[in-house]
C-alpha cells in the first residue's frame, strides 16, 4: 500500500503491523507502533492541549500583566512547548501570589500622598466620593478591600477620575477570608495611625482629636463583620470632618498669605525713602508670589526682620531729628513774637518821639528826646542780634540730627549682627553667607544630597567702572544680582562675596548639573543687557564650580571654586571652569 497518510490509513496499517510483526497489542506498543508508521514523535502527539487550553482559560485576566502571559501560555500550547507552558506558568502564579501580599501600610501612606496630591478633574469631594464607594463597596473583606483601593489609587495616579466606574473597581484578589493575624494587623496599623498621627495633627482642634482617641479605642475592640460596619460608618463622618478641616485650613493660608501681601505692600508705602528698605521689601513680594515652602517662608521671615529692624532704627532718629526740628521753630516763633513785640513798641515810641521832637522849643529838649530814641534803637538791635543767633543755634541741632541719622544708616551697614543681606544688591551678605552655608552643608548631610558651590568674578569690571563711572558699576552689579535671581531656582542662594564676586549655592545639584546652571546664567547675562543711558552694556564673568565632599568646610570648598575661577580667568575669561 501508498504511505498511509491519513490518521484512520495509519491507524488501519498500525492494526495490520501489530498482527504482521506478533507483538502484544498493548496501547504502548500500538502507541509507539502509530508514530514509527505515522514518522511522528511520540513526545510531541502526547501534548495534552486540550486539557492545557481548559486550565488556561480557567485563569484570571484582571490585568494587562496576566493578560499577556496568559497569550504566552496559549502561544505555548499552539507550539506544544510544554518547558514554555510551565515557566509562564510558574510567572503567573509568582504574580498571583504577590498581587495577594497585602501591605497596609505602604497602602496607606499611598492613600494619604494620592489625597493631598493636586489630580487634574478630581476635586477633593470627588475623591472622598470615589473612596466612599470603594468602601461601601468592599464590604469587610480586608483582601477585596485592598484590591480595590489599591486600583482607585492607580486610577486617581493615571487621572481616571472620568472613567473611574462602579466596574472597573470589582477587581477583586480573591474572596477567601481574611487571616486573623492579618486583621489584627490591620487593627492596629489603623488605631496607631488614628491615634498617634492623626490625633497629633489636629492638636488645634481638641474636639476632633478626642473623636480620633476615641475611634482608636473603638478599632482596637472591633470583633466579626458587625463591629467593621459601625466602625467604618463613624469613621466615614470622621473623615468628612478632617476634609472639612483642611478645606478651612487651606483657606485660612490664603487669607493669611493675603494680610502678608497687603502688609507687605503697605509697610512699602511707609517705609523711610531708604532704596536698601525698598530692595527688601521688593525681594519679600517677590519670594511670597512664588508658591510656598517652608525655605520660602523662612527666607521671606528673615528679610522682614531686617527691615523692620533697620526702619525702627532709623524712625528714632527721625525722631530725634523732628523734635530738633519742632524746638527750634518754637524757638524762632516765639523770638519773632518778641521781636515783633519790641519792634511795635519801638514804633509807638519812635511816633511819641517823633511829637516831641516837633513840638520841641529848644535843643535841650532835643537831646534828652534823641538820647531816649539812640538807647531804644540799640535795643532793639540787641533784640535782633539775639534772634539771629538763636535761629543759627537751633539750625546747627537739625543739621547735627541730620548727620546722626547718615551716622546711625553707616553704623546700622558695618555692625548690625542682624543684616544678612547686602545694602547695594539685595542679596546675601558675607555674614548672610555664612549661615546659609551652614545650613546648606547640614541639609545635605542629613539627606545624603550633592550640594554644589558657584564662585563668580564680573570680567573688567574696573574698565567698565572707569569708563561708565562708579554709579554705573553700581547698576551693574544689581543688574547681576537680579538677572542670577529670575534665572536660578527658588532654593539656589546667591551671596556678594567681595566687590563684584558672587557665591551661589547650588543645594541638590551634582557638578555637571551645576556646570549647566551657571552657563545658563552666562547666556542669559547675554540676552538680557545691562542698559545704560540707553546703551546696551555687556557683562561677562567668569566662574569656578565645585561640588561639596564629606571632608570640606566652607573655606576648603570656596579656595577650590576660586582656583577654578581664576583659571577661567587664565584662559581667557567669560567662562566656567569645573573643580
Ligand atoms: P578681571 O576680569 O580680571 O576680574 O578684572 P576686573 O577689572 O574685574 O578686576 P579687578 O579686581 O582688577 O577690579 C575690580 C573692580 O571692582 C575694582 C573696584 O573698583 C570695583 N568695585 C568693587 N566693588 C564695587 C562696588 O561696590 N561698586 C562699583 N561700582 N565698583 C566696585
Ligand atoms: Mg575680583
Ligand atoms: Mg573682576
Amino acid at each position: 500500500m501508498s504511505n498511509p497518510s491519513t490518521p484512520f490509513e495509519i491507524a488501519r496499517e498500525t492494526l495490520k503491523q501489530l498482527a504482521v510483526r506478533r507483538i502484544a497489542p498493548t496501547p504502548d506498543h500500538y502507541l509507539t507502533l502509530y508514530h514509527e508508521i505515522a514518522g511522528s514523535d511520540p513526545a510531541q502527539s502526547s501534548f495534552p492541549q486540550h486539557h492545557l487550553r481548559a486550565l488556561t482559560a480557567a485563569l484570571p485576566r484582571n490585568s494587562p500583566e496576566q493578560l499577556g502571559l496568559i497569550r504566552r501560555l496559549e502561544e505555548h500550547i499552539k507550539n506544544s512547548n510544554w518547558e514554555g507552558y510551565r515557566g509562564t506558568l510558574c510567572d503567573f502564579l509568582n504574580g498571583l501570589i504577590e498581587a495577594q501580599k497585602i501591605n497596609w501600610s505602604e497602602l496607606i501612606s499611598q492613600l494619604l500622598q494620592q489625597w493631598d496630591a493636586r489630580h487634574q478633574g478630581l476635586t477633593s469631594a470627588r475623591k472622598r466620593e470615589m473612596l466612599e464607594h470603594v468602601l461601601n463597596a468592599s464590604s469587610s473583606n480586608p483582601e477585596t478591600l485592598y484590591g480595590r483601593l489599591q486600583n482607585l489609587l492607580k486610577s486617581w495616579g493615571e487621572g481616571l477620575s472620568g472613567e473611574f466606574t462602579a466596574t472597573n473597581i470589582n477587581v477583586t484578589t480573591g474572596e477567601q477570608n481574611a487571616s486573623e493575624g492579618l486583621d489584627a494587623a490591620l487593627k492596629n496599623l489603623l488605631a496607631f495611625t488614628l491615634e498617634t498621627v492623626i490625633a497629633g495633627q489636629l492638636a488645634h482642634e481638641p474636639r476632633l482629636a478626642a473623636e480620633a482617641h476615641r475611634l482608636a479605642a473603638e478599632v482596637a475592640q472591633i470583633h466579626g463583620n458587625e463591629g467593621i460596619e459601625h466602625c467604618l460608618g463613624q469613621f466615614k463622618r470622621f473623615a468628612f470632618k478632617l476634609e472639612l478641616l483642611a478645606e478651612d485650613d487651606q483657606e485660612l493660608r490664603q487669607s493669611l498669605l493675603q494680610l502678608l501681601q497687603l502688609l507687605v505692600t503697605n509697610i512699602n508705602e511707609l517705609v523711610i525713602d531708604d532704596r536698601w528698605l525698598h530692595g527688601q521689601i521688593e525681594v519679600v513680594r517677590e519670594i511670597i508670589d512664588q508658591p510656598l515652602s517652608q525655605r520660602s517662608l523662612d527666607d521671606a521671615g528673615r528679610r522682614l526682620k531686617e527691615v523692620l529692624y533697620k526702619q525702627s532704627q532709623l524712625k528714632a532718629s527721625l525722631f530725634e531729628a523732628r523734635d530738633a526740628i519742632k524746638q527750634m521753630l518754637a524757638g524762632f516763633v516765639d523770638q519773632l513774637a518778641d521781636f515783633a513785640d519790641t519792634t511795635s513798641d519801638y514804633h509807638n515810641k519812635i511816633e511819641v518821639y517823633a511829637d516831641r521832637i516837633s513840638a520841641a522849643n529848644d535843643i535841650s529838649e532835643l537831646e534828652s528826646v534823641i538820647a531816649e530814641v539812640m538807647r531804644e534803637t540799640h535795643n532793639v538791635q540787641l533784640n535782633a542780634q539775639r534772634s539771629h543767633d538763636e535761629l543759627r543755634s537751633a539750625q546747627e541741632k537739625v543739621r547735627q540730627a541730620e548727620g546722626r541719622i547718615r551716622e546711625l544708616e553707616r553704623e546700622l551697614e558695618a555692625t548690625s549682627d542682624l543684616v544678612r543681606h547686602d545694602q547695594l544688591t539685595g542679596v546675601l551678605n558675607r555674614r548672610g553667607l555664612d549661615d546659609m552655608f551652614a545650613k546648606e552643608m547640614a541639609r545635605t548631610r542629613r539627606h545624603d544630597s550633592s550640594l554644589c558651590v558657584g564662585l563668580l568674578d564680573i570680567d573688567n569690571f574696573k574698565k567698565l567702572n572707569d569708563s561708565l563711572g562708579h554709579t554705573a558699576g553700581d547698576q551693574a552689579l544689581i543688574h547681576l544680582a537680579t538677572v542670577c535671581r529670575q534665572t536660578l531656582r527658588p532654593q539656589d542662594s546667591i551671596a556678594r562675596y567681595g566687590g563684584e564676586e558672587f557665591i551661589i549655592l547650588l543645594p541638590d545639584t551634582n557638578l555637571t548639573e551645576a556646570t549647566h546652571a551657571l552657563t545658563r546664567l552666562q547666556r542669559e547675562l547675554t540676552k538680557r543687557f545691562f542698559l545704560h543711558d540707553n546703551e546696551k552694556v555687556l557683562i561677562t564673568f567668569s566662574a569656578g564650580v565645585t561640588e561639596v565632599l564629606a571632608e570640606d568646610d566652607q573655606t576648603s570648598v570656596v579656595n577650590r571654586a576660586d582656583t577654578a575661577m581664576y583659571q577661567a580667568k587664565q584662559s581667557g575669561k567669560n567662562r566656567v571652569i569645573s573643580a
